[in-house]
Parts: C-alpha cells; structure tokens; sequence
C-alpha cells in the first residue's frame, strides 16, 4: 500500500505515516522502505517511541491535541505540531520554544464544520486572532489542518477542505494537513500537502 500511495503524490504532497497505538517493528519496516515523517497523538507514547527508535533520520509530528501542562515536554522533538487548537495553547509552544531556542512549526486547527465537540478555531476565530498567532515569535506557522466528523463519507469532506484551502490561501499559508484513510484521495484532489494515514498503512491499531 505505501508504494501505491506514495505514486498518488505530487512533489508538494507527502505522507505522513500515523503510528499512534502501532508497534515500533510497523514503524521501523516502514522507514526501512524509505519513510520519513511520523505522527503521533499522545505525547507520552511520541517521547517513548522516540527514545527507543533513536534514530535521528525520522522526523517526528505531533498531531494530537495538547494539553498546557504537557508543553514542556516537547522540548525539540518535533518537527510539526498539527493541532494548535487554542491560542493559549499557541501562546505556551512559543514561550516554551523561546526557552529552549527553537522555532516550532506548526498548524493551527480549524474546526471547519463548526462541531461542538471539535476543538479548533472556528474560521471567524482564526480571521480575529491571525494577528496575535502570527506575532509568536517562536511558532512559524506553516498551514491549516482539519479532522472532519469521523463518521462522514469522504465525499461529504470536500467542502471541508475546500474551505480550508480557500482559507489557507487567504492568509498565504502554503502545507494543508487534510485527509486519513479513508478520505485522503478527496483531501489530495483538493490540495492537502500533509496527508495523515493510520490504518491503511499499518492496519488496524492496537489498543
Ligand atoms: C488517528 C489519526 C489519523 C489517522 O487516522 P487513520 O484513519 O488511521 O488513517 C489522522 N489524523 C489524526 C488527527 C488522527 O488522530
């Protein structure tokens, strides 16, 4: 399956390889066959994996949501953090990076479909706080992600990254993280650059 996706690719899109839950020989092979960037969700399961691959050729992403008090531990572990879902949360990778000398990139989260138990700015939100985002001098925010209600058919998320894509272009945010398993073809016909696949890479994880 890596083979066929990485042929569905443009040079701007690549694929980042979701290993939360998933053993470290799946991510190991994996990168044996030549990938590169990693996700991951929980924080804590992300610093284990790291230290025991211990292999400073993967690039790690955080793509779950933060919590405050974990912030310090992101230390320079990753290369992207996906969802920035707040501009508290913002506000504490910044001043953490500072402190360490680090220009963390990052996403922000828009929650597109307006879901109230989504977390991420809403597009009205986003457009308010842009000037505030933008003026953390320790975040470089290189684009916008979304994760659409799970249980809708891909097809019903086109609009959804259309919307984030129109959005993205507003502001001249160039990587768009859209698209999983089993919406990733609509996501790439739509424009997303980071493609975040679990499943159809590893198999179903395991708990
Ligand atoms: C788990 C997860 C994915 C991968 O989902 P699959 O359906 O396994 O491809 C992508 N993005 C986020 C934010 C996730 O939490």
């Amino acid at each position: 399956m890596f083979k066929e996706i990485q042929a569905q690719l443009q040079s701007h899109q690549h694929l980042l390889a979701v290993s939360k839950l998933q053993p470290l020989e799946k991510v190991e092979l994996l990168f044996q066959q030549g990938q590169i960037h990693f996700g991951e969700n929980y924080i804590q399961e992300a610093l284990e994996k790291i230290k025991l691959i211990n292999n400073p050729h993967l690039k790690w992403h955080l793509i779950g949501s933060l919590q405050s008090n974990k912030v310090k531990f992101l230390q320079k572990n990753f290369e992207y953090i996906h969802a920035v879902d707040s501009m508290k949360i913002a506000r504490l990778i910044s001043e953490n990076a500072q402190k360490i000398n680090y220009v963390q990139k990052v996403f922000i989260q828009i929650n597109i479909s307006n879901e109230v138990t989504k977390s991420g700015f809403s597009i009205d939100e986003f457009e308010e706080l842009w000037p505030q985002l933008a003026s953390l001098a320790h975040l470089k925010i290189v684009g916008l992600m979304t994760m659409p209600p799970l249980q809708n058919e891909a097809e019903q998320n086109r609009q959804i990254f259309r919307k984030l894509k129109t959005l993205a272009d507003k502001y001249h945010l160039k990587e768009l993280s859209m698209g999983t398993s089993h919406d990733y073809k609509v996501a790439l016909s739509e424009g997303s650059t980071w493609i975040r696949l679990g499943t159809i890479l590893f198999g179903e994880r395991t708990k």
